[in-house]
């Protein structure tokens, strides 16, 4: 783990660059979020995070969150951005504040059951497959709008917006295309059922410029705060 001042001058880089795509893509600063992904790390990353005024971290395993966020700081929004199964649903509602890869129709539907019995009313983004990557969860773009309206049923279910993740490729303009492609989705969406979906999650260390320019509200980084991450994180 690195130390307080290292991760310190490392989300200045970050801030910095975040500062600049949106100069370039004539938005204010302060228009998209740096959500630090603490997946993997100790919990001191999460304490990193607070300190340094960051509001929210994302984890993508859903029993790692429930290990630290009790351990962890307080006031710190709790973010899931990895695939979900439907068995942990329940818990999940009780460990993140919001939930990123709502990407079907079921797996709404026991997160609304489960935001019902729990009290609560749980914000989620639908993931979407935007790039059409097999190697990647999320619904496929054809069915976003069945996902949407699944999920605007949802009494306990909050739909702030859209998430993606661009496949890994050596080409740039992949990023770009899944990016632009994602905020064209959203642009329909939000036209034909007359809600705002305003948060769109995208971007991530390596192609958070390309999101950026292409609309991003939220990048989700980990490697440029926190360093390389010692394995590969286990699937969910
Ligand atoms: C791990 C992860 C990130 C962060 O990736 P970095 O390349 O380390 O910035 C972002 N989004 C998702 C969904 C992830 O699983």
């Amino acid at each position: 783990m690195i130390t307080y001042v290292e991760f310190a001058a490392r989300t200045d880089a970050v801030r910095a660059q975040i500062a600049a795509a949106c100069a370039r893509a004539g938005r204010p600063a302060d228009s998209v979020e740096l959500l630090a992904v603490t997946k993997t790390h100790p919990v001191d990353a999460a304490v990193y995070a607070a300190r340094y005024g960051l509001h929210g971290v994302g984890e993508n395993r859903v029993q790692e969150a429930a290990a630290k966020r009790p351990v962890g700081p307080a006031g710190l929004r709790w973010e899931l951005i990895g695939h979900l199964q439907s068995n942990k649903a329940r818990l999940a509602v009780e460990f993140f504040d919001r939930i990123q890869s709502a990407d079907s129709p079921k797996l709404l539907g026991l997160l609304d059951r489960a935001a019902g019995e729990q009290g609560k009313k749980r914000a989620v983004l639908l993931q979407i497959n935007a790039g059409n990557d097999p190697a990647k969860f999320g619904a496929e773009p054809a069915d976003a709008s069945r996902l949407l309206e699944a999920a605007l049923a949802c009494a306990h279910l909050q739909v702030d917006g859209l998430m993606t993740i661009a496949p890994l490729s050596d080409d740039p303009d992949v990023a770009t295309r899944t990016f632009v492609n994602l905020r064209t989705i959203r642009d329909d969406l939000a036209a034909r059922f007359n809600t705002p979906l305003k948060e769109l999650s995208m971007g991530m260390s390596g192609d958070l410029e390309a999101a950026i320019l292409a609309g991003s509200t939220q990048v989700r980084v980990g490697t440029a705060l926190f360093g390389a991450r010692s394995a590969p994180p286990p699937a969910a």
